[in-house]
């Protein structure tokens, strides 16, 4: 999505590790403009597709997770990265490495959220080593539910999650994917223009 893009190379900081920081517009301060425009292609990615539920893991791709949901009148369900007190009842769990904490996360999702034959988009702000979404796959298939797709804000191409999924025949789109950002300039795969 160009118009991403060109916002990535304008805003973008590239941060030791292979930390691409967008906190400006993405997910510190979020530009509800660009977030609306994001949803709208995110919407014609999966046209025709009937989607029940997004399924998200907290904090960072909340925001993307409701503006897709809205498009297309599903609902939002959040997998949580602690058992907390607010948190009850019977939970699928999944372990996640984190990239940008280091460490495992036990993400979980209450059962009562998920049903049998949902139909899911899963969605999330970065894909990068693609622990996160196959994590929230592997919550997907517990349920039992079917999933139309995973969906990325910005995906790092150069870390090889995302075609990891293809490959195993996951249907996983990016709105932008940076394939290289290695002496700090960053590089977008080209086929990937919408
Ligand atoms: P993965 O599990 O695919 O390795 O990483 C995805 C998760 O890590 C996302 O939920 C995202 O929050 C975080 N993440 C991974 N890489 C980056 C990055 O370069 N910048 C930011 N802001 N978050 C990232």
């Amino acid at each position: 999505m160009e118009l991403l893009e060109r916002r990535i190379l304008s805003e973008g900081k590239v941060l030791d590790g292979g930390v691409l920081k967008v906190g400006s517009f993405l997910n510190q301060r979020i530009d509800t403009s660009l977030l609306g425009q994001m949803a709208d292609e995110a919407a014609k990615l999966f046209e025709g597709e009937a989607v029940d539920k997004i399924l998200t893991v907290e904090a960072s791709g909340i925001a993307f997770a409701v503006a897709v949901a809205l498009k297309f009148k599903a609902d939002v369900v959040v997998a949580k990265k602690h058992r907390s007190s607010n948190v009850s009842g019977d939970c699928f769990e999944a372990e996640a490495a984190s990239f940008t904490h280091g460490g495992t996360n036990k993400i979980i999702v209450e059962k009562d959220y998920l049903s049998k034959g949902d139909r899911i988009l899963i969605c999330d702000d970065f894909l990068a080593e693609g622990n996160a979404m196959q994590a929230l796959l592997d919550i997907a298939a517990e349920a039992q539910a079917r999933v139309v797709g995973c969906l990325a804000e910005i995906e790092k191409g150069f870390q090889g999650g995302g075609d990891r999924l293809r490959d195993k025949g996951v249907n996983v789109k990016s709105l932008a994917i940076v394939e290289d950002m290695s002496d700090g300039k960053i590089v977008f795969r080209q086929n990937n223009r919408m």
